[in-house]
């Protein structure tokens, strides 16, 4: 009988094997439940026809449960002595190939055309290194990959940011960067004892379904560029905000208030009040003012 890696047991012998301790610094904490897992692997939908990208495989607990469900895994691990560890646990497997690297550094779409062929989609599955959850999902959003859906655990207050509502305390220049680009969902709520070692926040696997944005912009970096000037205060009313991002001076102001007037806007509005649409209806105001 095949003993699955996430195994508690197993999970233990095969750190005690290779004398391995969690790195703090790469944000290990291995997963050591299988019904997580399972629950990841059926959120992602995963068939036999399907491309995946894992981020941090670890010791392998995950890219384990989705070799057998996928056509093909891609694994990027930064740390070279868990590449070592997994050329041996997963080496019942022939659909796995794992990349030594750091996935901040990692060519994706061209990694994807080289292991998956020209017109791939993908669908991407982690159990993130938490002390980069941002940068990784900002990299996978703006990058011009074609996915399927993300479905990835985190912190979970990080995963409450996701899909929050305007006006409440989690709201912001996260929230709205994701909505961007996806739907977001918490999925699956996850404590500290799924895992070796117990990592000491909580946990959520967040999926992320891509929309088709109602509103395109031609450079949405300039638009979150909008949306984080909005926030720099969060106390601070969207007034002031503007006066702190684009000056003082009087042309200014009144380009301002013309920009406000128009995307139909009151200045003492706080930014946590307004949703993409109406954050976006103030950038293009801005623009058109030439700000
Ligand atoms: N997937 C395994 C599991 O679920 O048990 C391990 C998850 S652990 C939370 C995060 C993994 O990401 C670790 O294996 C860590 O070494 C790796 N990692 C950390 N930073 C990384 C980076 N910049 N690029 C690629 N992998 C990274």
């Amino acid at each position: 009988e095949i003993i699955d890696i996430a195994d508690p047991m197993r999970t233990q012998a095969i750190l005690n094997t290779y004398g391995l301790h969690a790195k703090k610094k790469f944000g290990q904490n291995f997963l050591t439940d299988l019904t997580v897992l399972h629950g990841i692997v059926d959120i992602a939908g995963i068939t036999d026809q399907d491309y995946v990208i894992e981020i941090g495989p670890g010791i392998g607990a995950l890219t384990e449960q989705l070799a057998r469900a996928a056509k093909k895994v891609v694994a990027f691990e930064i740390d070279t002595q868990m590449v070592d560890v997994l050329s041996e646990t997963l080496q019942p497997y022939d659909n796995v190939k794992v990349i030594n690297g750091d996935i901040l550094d990692i060519n994706l779409p061209e990694v994807i055309r080289a292991e998956f062929g020209e017109e791939a989609h993908v669908k991407v599955v982690a159990n993130l290194p938490y002390y980069i959850t941002t940068p990784i999902l900002m990299q996978l959003l703006r990058t011009n990959i074609a996915w399927d859906n993300i479905v990835v655990m985190m912190q979970r207050e990080v995963a409450e940011r996701l899909n929050a509502e305007v006006g409440t305390k989690a709201y912001g220049v996260l929230t709205l960067i994701i909505q961007y680009f996806a739907q977001a969902e918490l999925a699956i709520e996850v404590s500290a004892a799924s895992f070796n070692p117990a990592p000491n926040v909580d946990s959520a696997v967040v999926k992320l379904t891509p929309l088709s944005p109602e509103l395109v912009v031609a450079q949405p970096e300039r638009l979150f560029g909008v949306i984080k000037g909005s926030f720099s205060h969060r106390r601070k009313s969207l007034w002031n905000n503007m006066l702190q991002t684009y000056g003082k001076e009087a042309v200014t102001k009144e380009k301002i208030t013309k920009a406000l007037d128009q995307a139909n806007i009151a200045p003492s509005i706080r930014a946590e009040r307004l949703d993409l649409k109406q954050l976006t209806a103030l950038y293009l105001a801005l623009k058109s003012q030439g700000l």
